[in-house]
C-alpha cells in the first residue's frame, strides 16, 4: 500500500464500531497514533492492506476502551486481589466519600474556633483508641509508612538498621526491604540466616550507629520446617535494654482477629505488636483492614510527632477522599469491635460468609442463567484465599459455578466475560472455568448470571 492510499482519521473514526463510549477527540487522537505507527511501517516497505489496519485499530481501541478505570466483577475467589483494587468499601465509607467529594469539607479548618485545624486529627485520635497505641498517623501506603519512618529514625552516623536475614522480603509491585532501607538512606545490617536468627545474633549487631531493629512481617510466603525467631518480647526487651527503637511492618493490618471469622492462619494485629513491645508499627490500609489504599503508622507518641514534623512527610501525606474513607472505616470497626461479623466492611463480610449462603446463592443463580446450549454450568466446592500478600497458606471453603463450555472455546468464553457489562473475571483450574461466589457480591449474583445467559445461550 502506498502513504496516500492509507485512510483517514476521520473515515476510520466514523466506519469504527461505535460501542466504545470514549470522548470523540479521544477516538480521534487514538487513531491517529494508530494511523501515525502504520504510515512509519508503510515507509519501512510494509505491505499491509487498508482493511488490515482497519481491524488492526479496531482491535486495539476496544482493547483500549477496556483498560479504562471500571468496576469488575471479582470471580476468582481471591479476597484482597491487588490487580483487582485489593479492598471494596462499605456503603457508609462510600457514602461519605461522595458527601466530602463534592462539596467544601473542614479538611484543615477548626469549626468552633472558625480558625486553621489539624489536617486528619479526628482519625489520628480514632486510630489510636481502637489500636491501644499513644499515638497514630496516616500516609499514601505502607510502603511510604516504611521509608518515612527509616527516613526520621535514621540520621547521619547513627544510620544501621538491624534486620533478620529471613524478613529481607520482596512484597510484589517491587517493593523490597533492602531497596527500601537504601532509598530511605538507611545502612541494613543483615542478621542471622534465612530460617533461624537468634536473639543473640541481634544482640552482636548492636553498635553505636544502631538506628533501629526492624521487623518485617513475612506476609506472602512462608517458611517452615527447622525455623527459629525470638519472641518479640524478647526482641523489645533486648532493644530496650540498649535504647534502640523496635520497629515492625506488619504488613496487611488485621484490626480483629480474622482467624475467627474463617479458618485461616492467625494475622498478626497492630495492638499485639504494641503490646507486645514495638515502638512503632505500620501496616496497610487496603489490606485486612478493608480500607482505602494507605499506610498507617502507630506508637510511641515523640516518634510519631517526629514523623509528621519531616519534610518529606508532605510529599506522602493522604488527600482529604482517602482520609474521608478510612476515618469511616476506623469508626466501622470501632462501633463493631465487640461483633465483628456486624461490620459492614465488605473484605471481612466476604471472608466470614458461610458456605451455606455461598451454596444458596449458586443454586438460584443456576435458576436464573436457565437453558443455555453452549456450556454446562455446575456448582462445585472451590478454596478462596485472602490474596493481597497475606496469609499464603490459608485455604477458606468456598463455592464456585464451574462452566464447561461446549459450543465456545473456554478463551472466548472468558474474553467475553471480563470485556462485558460488567467486566467479570474468573480463573481457569486444570482447564476448568470457574467462577467463585465468596468474592462476589450477592449484589452482583443476578448480573452475572443474566451475562453468562447471554454469552452461552444461541
Ligand atoms: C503489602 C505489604 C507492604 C506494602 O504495602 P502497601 O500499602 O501496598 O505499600 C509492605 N510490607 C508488608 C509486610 C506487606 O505485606
Amino acid at each position: 500500500m502506498s502513504l496516500r492510499e492509507l485512510p483517514s482519521v476521520e473515515k476510520l473514526a466514523n466506519s469504527l464500531n461505535h460501542s466504545v463510549q470514549l470522548p470523540k477527540p479521544l477516538i480521534i487522537g487514538f487513531i491517529r497514533r494508530e494511523i501515525d505507527l502504520f504510515r512509519q511501517q508503510i515507509l519501512a516497505g510494509s505491505t499491509i492492506t487498508a482493511e488490515e489496519i482497519q481491524v488492526s485499530i479496531s482491535t486495539k481501541l476496544n482493547d483500549f476502551a477496556a483498560s479504562k478505570l471500571q468496576p469488575v466483577v471479582n470471580g476468582t475467589g481471591v479476597l484482597i486481589h491487588t490487580n483487582l483494587g485489593r479492598s471494596p468499601l462499605g456503603t457508609t465509607a462510600a457514602d461519605a466519600l461522595r458527601d466530602i467529594a463534592t462539596g467544601y469539607s473542614n479538611l484543615e479548618f477548626n469549626l468552633p474556633e472558625g480558625v486553621r485545624g489539624k489536617r486528619a486529627g479526628y482519625l489520628e485520635t480514632a486510630l489510636a483508641c481502637l489500636l491501644n497505641a499513644e499515638a497514630a498517623t496516616v500516609v499514601n501506603n505502607c510502603a511510604a509508612a516504611l521509608v518515612i519512618i527509616l527516613k526520621h529514625m535514621s540520621n547521619g552516623e547513627k544510620n544501621e538498621v538491624i534486620v533478620s536475614r529471613g524478613e529481607l522480603v520482596e512484597i510484589g509491585g517491587g517493593f523490597r526491604i533492602p531497596e527500601i532501607l537504601e532509598t530511605s538512606g538507611a545502612k541494613l545490617v543483615e542478621v542471622g540466616a534465612t530460617n533461624k536468627t537468634h536473639l543473640e545474633d541481634y544482640r552482636k549487631a548492636i553498635t553505636d550507629k544502631t538506628a533501629l531493629i526492624l521487623k518485617v512481617h513475612r506476609s506472602n510466603f512462608y517458611i517452615g520446617g527447622f525455623t527459629d525467631e525470638p519472641e518479640v518480647t524478647e526482641l523489645s526487651a533486648l532493644a530496650h535494654e540498649y535504647h534502640i527503637p523496635l520497629v515492625e511492618d506488619i504488613g496487611s493490618g488485621a484490626i480483629m482477629n480474622t482467624d475467627e471469622l474463617a479458618p485461616i492462619n492467625h494475622e498478626p494485629t497492630p495492638q499485639d505488636a504494641l503490646k507486645n513491645g514495638i515502638d512503632l508499627v505500620c501496616f496497610s490500609g487496603d489490606k485486612l483492614l478493608g480500607g482505602p489504599q494507605s499506610g498507617i503508622i502507630a506508637g510511641n507518641a515523640e516518634l510519631i510527632a517526629g514523623i509528621k514534623n519531616e519534610p518529606f512527610f508532605r510529599a506522602v501525606r493522604c488527600d482529604k477522599l482517602i482520609l474521608t474513607v478510612l476515618q469511616e472505616s476506623i469508626d466501622e470497626y470501632l462501633r463493631t469491635q465487640s461483633e465483628p461479623r456486624q461490620t459492614d466492611v465488605p473484605t471481612l463480610r466476604s471472608l466470614a460468609e458461610p458456605v451455606e449462603n455461598l451454596r444458596t446463592r449458586a443454586e438460584k443463580m443456576l435458576e436464573q442463567i436457565g437453558s443455555i446450549s453452549k456450556a454446562t454450568i455446575t456448582i462445585t466446592e472451590s478454596i478462596a484465599t485472602t490474596g493481597g500478600g497475606t496469609m499464603p497458606t490459608s485455604q477458606i471453603p468456598s463455592i464456585a459455578l464451574e462452566v464447561n463450555p461446549t459450543g465456545i472455546s473456554l478463551n472466548k468464553l472468558s474474553r467475553s466475560l471480563r470485556t462485558g457489562a460488567p467486566a467479570i473475571v474468573g480463573y481457569t483450574d486444570k482447564g476448568i472455568f470457574k467462577l467463585d461466589l465468596r468474592t462476589i457480591f450477592s449484589w452482583q449474583d443476578e448480573a452475572v448470571a443474566s451475562q453468562l445467559n447471554h454469552l452461552l445461550s444461541s
